[in-house]
């Protein structure tokens, strides 16, 4: 799998499937989750509504699909990142599950290329460096003959240098 990392707005890329850094409502949010639902539009929210009805909320650190509405992509795979706390291992253990059920998810659609931002380093205020180490050994550990590549999207410049540096 190559991996590559891009700065700017997530919604703007074109891809297979994008991960949202969803909350566990799947009925949106702010930040990247809110930039998603804003530029693809309604269909996404409804199909979010459905699920919820379906299954209930979201668990931290799993993943669920969409179609992508009017985004450059086939698919959004929402996931929901943990709230940064005081059990930093149990957090770390849940912010790979995002990654890894995520890829998943994605491999099981046949996704060619997928990107993630940087999950739970906004609001939910995981730290960067640790969130970013995270992120990058999930996705270097997977193994997919059918995901050929992932792309890393960073939106503010902390996490576009930390990434820089972990990817070199
Ligand atoms: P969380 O609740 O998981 O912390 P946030 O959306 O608050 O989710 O932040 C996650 C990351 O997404 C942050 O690093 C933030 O800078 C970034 N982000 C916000 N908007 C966008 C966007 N349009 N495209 C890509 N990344 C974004």
């Amino acid at each position: 799998m190559k991996i590559e990392l891009l700065k700017g707005d997530i919604t703007q890329i074109n891809v297979d499937a994008v991960a949202n850094a969803a909350n566990s409502s799947l009925l949106g949010g702010g930040g990247v989750d809110g930039a998603i639902h804003r530029a693809g539009g309604q269909k996404i929210l409804e199909e979010c509504k459905e699920i919820r009805n379906r299954q209930g909320k979201c668990k931290t650190g799993e993943a669920v699909v969409t179609t992508a509405g009017n985004l450059p992509a086939k698919y959004v795979i929402h996931t929901v990142g943990p709230i940064w706390n005081n059990n930093e291992e149990e957090c770390s253990e849940l912010l790979a599950n995002c990654y890894k059920n995520s890829l998943k998810l994605a491999e099981s659609l046949g996704v060619k290329t997928i990107s993630f931002p940087n999950i739970s380093t906004g609001v939910y205020r995981f730290p960067k460096e640790r969130a970013a180490k995270i992120a990058v050994k999930e996705v270097n550990s997977f193994e997919s003959e059918i995901i050929e590549k992932v792309i890393f999207v960073c939106f503010d410049d902390e996490n576009e240098k930390i990434y820089k540096r972990l990817l070199e």
